[in-house]
């Protein structure tokens, strides 16, 4: 990324709780495209190059309120104020795991909670040992998939994210850390194929040069499988990476976790993944979490192994994160060894992603999980259904 380094202003951060707002929303400045902004400001009369200008106090400068955008008049300050929010997420609560993976897990101007994850380094995805950061964010509150091992389903989908809240869960994050984040991964919190539009504007946004100018390839994109966007992204220009929540090596096994398979079974996954390596010219990824006597089996690792060889794919095996409430447990290491060990003698390229976030619970949905599971004990019965009310963290942004 080409800006400027960041400053852990923390005069700056959002604070966690007061503000209104929770039923009028404004529309989020993070949310438009340089085209977008152009043209709403050509609307208001202002010149061609007043929306790059903001967006580069926007993404360069960082700024959190329109007011620190000082080469713009006052007048047209205030009517960008009166229109937009700059930034809307507000930390509810912050985990560290004991391997520096931190958690966020974010209010929304709604109320609603979604997760962001920073990985600092990330060998399994990436065969770097380094110090870069990859985050992981979130695409939904919720979600509609409902695979059985996973917390982000228990509740179903609530909505869709926002263009606007998906790239705001980089900024916070480079605030919040003062790190750059070199890698994003669309794997928290929802099915990112199934809020396609948002997803693909937040790509957008997230990728420009006049916007936080992450590179493509070092954006992966997490699907469980849903094939008629796979191949609508294959025909997409933004060469972003994807990867695919296999975790069933057979239609048999994989059905019974997750129940997309019945709609988009194998055998028409396989090819939709087949047309974006070809149309991408680039590797993907299988993730296939390792769960105890449903997914372990050496037989599956035989099935999983040939699929891989037919894709010419990766494989992320990830042993299974338990989920208070769900009857699933990850098998011993030794057994996931004995796993990998079958893909490795295919020459399939293996990697074992041990602990990392283990125990912040961050496996997808978790933290969220959890604090609606306390916001529902600590509400009043009768108001249980309001939620809080979000607050503003850019009036706390204001000098
Ligand atoms: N919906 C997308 C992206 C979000 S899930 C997808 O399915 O790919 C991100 C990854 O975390 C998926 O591979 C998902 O299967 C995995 N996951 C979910 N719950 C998990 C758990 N308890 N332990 C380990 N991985 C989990």
């Amino acid at each position: 990324m080409a800006s400027a380094p960041l400053s852990a202003a923390s005069s700056l951060l959002p604070a966690s709780a007061g503000g209104a707002e929770a039923d009028s929303p404004r529309s989020i400045l993070t949310g438009l495209t340089l085209e977008e902004l152009t043209a709403l400001l050509a609307e208001w009369g202002e010149p061609k190059f007043r929306a790059l200008q903001v967006m580069e106090w926007v993404y360069r400068k960082r700024v959190t309120g329109f007011a620190q955008m000082s080469n713009l008049s006052a007048p047209l300050r205030a009517r960008l104020d009166a229109a937009f929010a700059l930034r809307t997420l507000a930390v509810a609560r912050e985990q560290g795991a004991h391997d520096t993976t931190r958690k966020f897990l974010f209010r929304l101007q709604d109320g609603r909670f979604i997760e962001s994850v920073v990985i600092p380094a990330n060998p399994a995805l990436y065969g770097e040992t380094s110090d870069r950061h990859t985050l992981c964010v979130s695409t939904q509150v919720g979600c509609a998939m409902d695979c059985k091992f996973c917390a982000s389903g228990l509740n179903g989908l609530t909505r869709n994210l926002e263009p606007a809240e998906i790239v705001e869960q980089i900024l916070q994050a480079e605030l919040l850390t003062g790190e750059r984040m070199d890698n994003l991964v669309f794997m928290g919190m929802g099915e990112p194929l199934a809020n396609y539009r948002n997803v693909l504007t937040a790509l957008t946004i997230l990728n420009a040069p006049w916007g936080v100018g992450i590179g493509a390839r070092h954006i992966t994109l997490s699907t469980s499988g849903l094939v008629p966007q796979i191949r609508r992204l294959a025909a997409e220009k933004l060469p972003v990476r994807l990867a695919v929540s296999l975790h069933g090596a057979t239609d048999a096994v994989r059905e019974r976790i997750m129940p997309i398979n019945r709609k988009y079974p194998l055998a028409s996954l396989i090819p939709a993944l087949q047309e974006y390596c070809a149309a991408k010219r680039q590797i993907i990824t299988l993730e296939y979490i390792l769960i105890e006597d449903v997914n372990d089996s050496l037989d599956q690792a035989s099935h999983l192994a040939r699929l891989a060889r037919q894709l010419r794919a990766k494989v992320n095996l990830i042993p299974y994160n338990t989920v208070e409430g769900l009857p699933w447990s990850r098998p011993s290491e030794s057994r996931q060894d004995a796993f990998a060990a079958v893909l490795q003698a295919q020459g399939v390229p293996t990697t074992l992603r041990r602990e990392k976030g283990h125990d912040i619970e961050a496996a997808c949905g978790q933290l969220r999980l959890q604090q609606e599971q306390a916001d529902v004990e600590e509400r009043p019965k009768a108001g249980a259904a309001a939620p809080a009310p979000a607050s503003n963290p850019e009036s706390n942004a204001r000098p």
